[in-house]
């Protein structure tokens, strides 16, 4: 997603590094540039408009820093433009406090990826502490409900379906249901159809006066276009909503339709959603989002993902590879852990020109090499997991064997864990020192 926007960008800011001072033809050929990347980016051709217009006013009469060079100051503006264009900051669902149970509804356009965003929103509410239920009112698609029901089943969240006809009925049916099972959210998931049409509207419109929603979201595909236009202004005129989900994020769409949601609608993107998984949903930062299309990488989202991967665990097994060194248990350990964290591609997707780096790395940059060294570190004793030094020539021939990869594999792998180990070591001196510095004061 935004790769080839983020190129684009970045290398319109490259022609302006070195210039000691930017003249106002520099700063109309940027511009022109820029212009040229969104509406190649498919970004609906008035945003670009206004977008551009901001950011050339921004350049001419902006106090510029003396810390920056004139590029810097060119990439700040866009930056802060950016920012804006996503909406500035970060919009959280908005749940009514005198209300059990809160609702809500999702609607759009079949295949936008309603059902999986509905039962993702399940799943991280109740990481926060919720206890949702999901209504099944898409009763038109025949699929639907059974795909609502085996998510729910896998996220352990009840599924309502009542008579599977009515949708409203069922929406009904799910409050009724959840004041049984004490759940304090309904999150109603509804039809869509290929197109806009009448009588889906109609229904989301009988559903909402019915059930009276306190949000109402609707998810859009990322890889629509220039057609999101249409469709949100729809969508907002008929049934309105509070808030964008954005789905397949994870994609290779060019990502048009993401940064011209806000300024059409005036409706915020309150979530993301990375993947099929049910733990894909993300809250949408406008700020990280802006980082990630320069290249300048999202460091906070690599911190909370390490934090919710963290546990007590972890803790524990940190403070115990600084007292007793690092072994290939705790190097299995990390591997689970970028697991956990979404994988090698997500993590590398973050850093700074992160995406960038996956793009030259083609396909190679998978979870497969985690396997692989899962593989090899499952082929060695415990002794040998726990003193790697003593893994001999005869050893590492056996852990080749038996793990299917080659002796320079496990070379490698020893290597890596001979660098990793002197790290530990320097961290470890480290804190002696400050241990020992403190006690001396
Ligand atoms: P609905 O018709 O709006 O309910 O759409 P679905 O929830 O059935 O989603 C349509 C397809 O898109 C399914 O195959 C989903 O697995 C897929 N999908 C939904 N969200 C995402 C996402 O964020 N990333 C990817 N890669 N696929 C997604």
């Amino acid at each position: 997603m935004f790769n080839s926007l983020s190129d684009r960008l970045n290398s319109t800011f490259d022609k302006l590094r070195g210039k000691g001072r930017l003249t106002e033809d520099d700063i109309n050929a940027a511009m022109r540039e820029i212009r040229m990347a969104l509406l190649e980016a498919d970004v609906n051709y008035r945003v670009v408009k206004g977008f551009v217009a901001e950011c050339k006013e921004k350049c001419m009469t902006a106090e510029v820093l003396d810390s920056l060079t004139p590029a810097q100051n060119v990439v700040r503006i866009v930056l802060d433009q950016l920012t804006k264009l996503l909406g500035t900051t970060e919009s959280r669902l908005t749940l009514a406090q005198n209300r059990t149970p809160n609702v809500v509804m999702l609607v759009g356009l079949q295949g936008s990826g309603k059902t999986t965003a509905a039962s993702k929103l399940a799943y991280l509410l109740k990481k926060q502490g919720h206890s949702p239920l999901l209504a099944a009112c898409d009763v038109h698609r025949p699929a639907a409900a059974d795909q609502l029901e085996t998510l729910g089943g896998e996220i352990g969240v009840p599924v309502f379906r009542g008579d599977g006809k009515d949708a409203v009925a069922v929406a009904k049916g799910g409050i009724q249901d959840a004041v049984d099972r004490l759940c304090d959210i309904v999150i109603v998931d509804t039809a869509g159809r290929l197109q806009v049409d009448e009588e889906m509207m109609q229904e989301a419109v009988d559903i909402k006066n019915v059930v009276k929603p306190d949000q109402i979201l609707m998810v859009v595909d990322a890889m629509t276009g220039q057609d999101i236009v249409n469709v949100v202004t729809e969508f907002a005129n008929r049934v309105d909503f509070d808030g964008v989900i954005m789905s397949k994020l994870d994609g290779d769409a060019r990502g048009g339709g993401a940064l011209s949601v806000r300024e059409v609608t005036g409706k915020p993107i309150k979530y993301v959603s990375m993947g099929e998984k049910p733990d894909s949903l993300e809250v949408f930062h406008p700020d990280r989002m802006a980082k990630r299309i320069l290249g300048m990488g999202d460091v906070y989202g690599i911190i909370e993902q390490a934090q919710q991967a963290a546990d007590q665990q972890n803790i524990e097994s940190a403070e115990r590879m600084l007292r007793e060194g690092f072994t290939m248990d705790d190097m299995l350990e990390q591997m689970q852990q970028v697991r956990k964290m979404g994988g090698l591609k997500k993590m590398i997707g973050m850093l700074p020109g992160g995406d960038r780096m996956l793009a030259q790395a083609g396909g190679n940059m998978d979870d497969s090499q985690i396997t692989r060294i899962e593989s090899m570190i499952y082929s060695m004793t415990k002794e040998e997991r726990l003193k790697p030094k003593k893994i001999n020539g005869q050893r590492r021939k056996r852990i080749a064997r038996g793990s299917g990869r080659s002796v320079q594999e496990v070379n490698q792998l020893l290597k890596q864990w001979g660098e990793m180990n002197k790290m530990m070591g320097k961290m470890r001196q480290m804190a002696n020192e400050g241990a020992s510095s403190k006690k001396a004061r």
